[in-house]
C-alpha cells in the first residue's frame, strides 16, 4: 500500500486566517491544500499539529501580530469564513483557530509563572513547575427565541448595531449556573419579561473568540418590555409577514428566527 499522507495548513495572522490568493474557497479547504511553505518558512520551527483524519494530519502555523507581505496570499476574518465554508469544514478551521488562541494565552502559567509547555496528547498546557494543566477556554453562551402568540421578540443589540441585524437575545452563562437559568435570567435582564415551556433546539460554535451557542426557543409568560439600555438599543414583538433585517441561517440566531417563524406560520 502506497502512503497518500497529506497535510493541510492553516495559517493565522493576528486574528485572521491567510490563505493564497488565488484559492477558490467555494471549493473548501481543498482548495489550500497547495500552500507553497517557503513564504512561511521563518515560523515552521512552531509549527504545531493539531489533528490527524484518516490520512490527512492538520497543522496549524500561527504568524501571531506579523502580517504577510506577499502578494501571493489574502487573509480572512473567520466571520468571513463562517459564511464561506461548510459547517463541518468551518469547525476544523475553528478547531484550528482556538488552538492558535490559546497557544497564545497559555505561554506562561497562571499559577506560578513558569513557562508552560504543550502536552503532546492532548489539547492541553502543562506547567512542569507546579503540575497546573491548562485546556482550551469554551465560554457557553444561551440563544433564544421568544414567541407571543403569532409574534417573535427581536432586539438589537448595542454590540451588534453595526450590523443593523434585528437578533434574539442571548447572553453568557455565568459560574454555578445552569442554562435554563441562564435563559431566564438573560431574558429578565435585558428585556423584562417572564419567560416559559423552554425547549432546546440545538447548540453551534461561536468561536468569536472561543464560545458555544446553546439555542432554545420559549413562550413568553409575562410583563412588559423594559429594555436594558447598555446591552439593548431596541426591542419589539414583530409580525412574522414584517421582519425586519435578522441574521442569516448560517448563524444559529438566524436558524431559531425562521424556526420560530416556520411555526407560527404552521399554527403550531
Ligand atoms: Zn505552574
Amino acid at each position: 500500500m502506497t502512503s497518500t499522507q497529506q497535510t493541510l495548513y492553516f495559517i493565522f495572522s493576528d486574528n485572521r486566517w491567510v490563505v493564497p490568493q488565488s484559492a477558490n474557497l467555494g471549493e473548501g479547504l481543498a482548495a489550500v491544500k497547495d500552500l507553497a511553505l517557503d513564504a512561511f518558512a521563518q515560523y515552521r520551527q512552531e509549527a504545531v499539529k493539531i489533528a490527524q483524519y484518516d490520512a490527512q494530519s492538520h497543522v496549524l502555523i500561527d504568524m501571531q501580530r506579523d502580517t504577510i507581505d506577499d502578494d501571493n496570499y489574502r487573509s480572512l476574518s473567520m466571520r468571513e469564513a463562517l459564511g464561506t465554508l461548510n459547517e463541518h469544514e468551518f469547525s476544523m478551521l475553528a478547531k484550528a483557530w482556538q488552538y492558535a488562541l490559546f497557544l497564545r494565552h497559555h505561554k506562561y502559567c497562571g499559577r506560578c509563572g513558569s513557562a508552560m509547555l504543550q502536552v503532546q496528547w492532548e489539547m492541553a498546557m502543562h506547567c512542569h513547575s507546579c503540575q497546573h494543566r491548562v485546556y482550551p477556554r469554551v465560554s457557553p453562551c444561551i440563544i433564544v427565541a421568544v414567541r407571543k402568540g403569532d409574534k417573535i421578540l427581536l432586539a438589537q443589540g448595542v454590540r451588534h448595531q453595526s450590523t443593523g441585524f434585528f437578533s434574539t437575545l442571548a447572553g453568557f452563562v455565568e459560574s454555578a449556573e445552569s442554562l435554563e437559568h441562564a435563559v431566564h435570567r438573560e431574558v429578565k435582564e435585558e428585556v423584562g419579561i417572564e419567560i416559559k415551556n423552554l425547549e432546546y433546539f440545538g447548540s453551534q460554535p461561536w468561536p468569536f473568540p472561543h464560545s458555544i451557542m446553546v439555542g432554545y426557543l420559549a413562550e413568553y409568560a409575562s410583563g412588559d418590555l423594559v429594555l436594558e439600555e447598555k446591552e439593548i438599543l431596541s426591542a419589539d414583538w414583530f409580525d412574522v409577514d414584517k421582519l425586519p433585517l435578522t441574521p442569516p441561517t448560517l448563524s444559529i440566531a438566524g436558524r431559531l428566527i425562521e424556526e420560530t417563524v416556520k411555526r407560527i406560520k404552521q399554527g403550531s
